[in-house]
């Protein structure tokens, strides 16, 4: 089967949101293989939104995802990354469809940063990678 990365960022975490958004995964029938609670670092993160460097959002977005602990899962199912992305909604919470884990519970809160409450891995090739990167 399949295999994602789905983070809870710091603003799931501290809304208290974790149980809830893991409940949708499970509801939905994927399973929870691995779970820890990480205070990421600036390599970490670096490493991870590699794609992202140089864009407008990427300091505040490392300042964000360093500012509270992170809950990262390894997340399996038949089509779970594009099954979870579903679940998650589009990244800006104003917009993501009522439903998704953004639509119903994202607020937008006019930062320099969409505080999302998660994210998912986008691909396969992506989530073998986030996957070695928050489970070494
Ligand atoms: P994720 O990869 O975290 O699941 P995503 O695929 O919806 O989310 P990406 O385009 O990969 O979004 O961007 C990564 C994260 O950077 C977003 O989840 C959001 O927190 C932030 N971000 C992306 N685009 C913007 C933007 N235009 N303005 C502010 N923040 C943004």
């Amino acid at each position: 089967v399949e295999e994602t990365l789905v983070l809870v960022k710091p603003d799931g975490v501290t809304r208290s949101l974790t149980g809830e958004i893991l409940r949708r995964i499970e509801a939905k029938g994927y399973s929870l293989v691995d779970i820890r609670m990480v205070r990421a670092d600036r390599n970490l993160l670096a490493a991870h939104y590699a794609e992202h460097e140089g864009k407008p959002f990427y300091e505040p977005l490392v300042e964000f995802m360093m500012s509270g602990p992170v809950v990262a899962v390894r997340v399996a199912g038949d089509r779970v990354i594009e099954g979870f992305r579903s679940l998650a909604g589009t990244t800006d919470p104003t917009t993501a469809a009522p439903g998704t884990v953004r639509g119903d519970l994202g607020r937008d809160w006019g930062l320099a940063v969409q505080q999302n409450l998660v994210h998912g891995s986008d691909s396969p090739e992506s989530a073998a990678r986030e996957l070695d990167l928050w489970f070494s």
